[in-house]
């Protein structure tokens, strides 16, 4: 593709922009702490979802020497139920570095922006032209969709060719003067105007440069990367009851969910009912002498789906007459306190079903 000199496609979505654009409590602000705290939240995530946490969240920690100073805990709370806990996670370490290294004032230099934990070139890309409007293009999964189709682009968007072709177009295509709002207006053109199924290209102010649209192939483009394979993870969740008080755990480590918790959880390869589970040695080190009362299944097999995982999660609630040294290493707490933590949504779907949920 030949440089859009007269940046015609620029302009015209810019202007489709004005008319165009979704009134959202995090446009229109030159702050970029307002910024990032939105980018973030809506990766992965639905504006409809999304809005209520920005909302919280901006409440809670209305710039960065509040979010800085907060505890990890806390920020993992007003996430929950967001999934991909990693963002809240990297958002503090990211504050914290901004409140120690860069005196507590938003980085503006790109790769100063790039250096911070969690932000990789799309957020960088949008901080900087967003506030700054400094000419980094955004290419996101709704940028990929709208260039493939404008030029019939066939190569996946997640290959390494596919990543260089796509961020050297957007680049091309950019009205360095007009960054930010170029920016914003080739998202939300995606995500309003070009969506993934079914476009209405009739009225599309693209549509006379629109590649895909002239060959009759949008529903072609984009072409879809190959699918990785899912992983299926058998969880078991031990709700053990001793007077009025339950236990449980942190999670640490490189799974998911660091930072969140959850009861004491037996992990199997494949599916197994109540007596496969006793038989496992972990089983019988945590309720070792334990007397225990009454078994009942609370929740079976319950589907609950993750990028490349499959989870199916059973919550036992287990009546035990003592504790014993391994559950020791576990936090035990009364039962009525456990909504004060933050768990993962698989916790929480339990908690709701079985009414010991208590509001945030
Ligand atoms: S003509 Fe259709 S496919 Fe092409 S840019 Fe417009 S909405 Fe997208």
């Amino acid at each position: 593709m030949e440089t859009d000199t007269d940046f015609t496609i620029s302009h015209t979505l810019i202007h489709w922009y004005h008319s165009n654009k979704r009134e959202l409590p995090w446009r229109d602000t030159a702050d970029p702490y307002i910024i990032w705290i939105s980018e973030v939240i809506l990766q992965q995530t639905r504006v409809d979802q999304g809005m209520g946490y920005f909302l919280r969240f901006t409440e809670r920690f209305p710039d960065l020497s509040t979010l800085a100073e907060a505890e990890e805990d806390e920020t993992l709370k007003y996430w929950q139920g967001l999934g991909y806990y990693s963002r809240a996670r990297n958002m503090l370490a990211a504050a914290r570095t901004i409140a120690d290294s860069f005196g507590g004032v938003f980085p503006s230099r790109y790769e100063d922006i790039l250096s911070l934990k969690g932000v990789g070139e799309y957020t960088a890309a949008a901080i900087a032209s967003f506030a700054w409007n400094q000419p980094y293009p955004v290419v996101d999964g709704n940028v990929y969709r709208v260039l493939a189709r404008l030029f019939a682009i066939d190569t996946p968007v997640n290959s390494f060719k596919g990543k260089k072709t796509f961020a050297r177009i957007a680049a091309l295509l950019m009205n360095p003067e007009k960054a930010g709002l170029h920016n914003q207006a080739m998202m939300e053109f995606g995500a309003l105007q070009c969506v993934p199924r079914n476009p209405d290209c009739t009225p599309c102010p693209l549509s006379h440069q629109c590649m895909a649209y002239a060959s009759g192939s949008v529903a072609s483009f984009p072409v879809k990367p190959k699918k990785t394979s899912v992983r299926n993870r058998y969880f078991h969740y031990l709700h053990i009851v001793h007077e009025g008080d339950t236990w449980i755990n942190r999670r640490s480590g490189n799974d998911i969910w660091k930072g969140l918790y959850e009861f004491p959880l037996l992990e199997t390869e494949e599916a197994v009912d109540f007596a496969g589970l006793q038989k496992t040695e972990e089983f019988r080190r945590l309720l070792k002498d334990t007397g225990i009362r009454s078994v009942s299944i609370e929740l079976q097999n319950v589907k609950h789906i993750l990028s490349h995982q499959a989870l199916y999660a059973t919550f036992y609630k287990i009546e035990i007459e003592k504790g014993n040294e391994a559950l020791e290493s576990f936090v035990r707490i009364p039962c009525g306190s456990i909504g004060e933590y933050a768990v993962p949504r698989l916790v929480d779907i339990y908690l709701e079903k079985s009414g010991r949920k208590v509001a945030r």
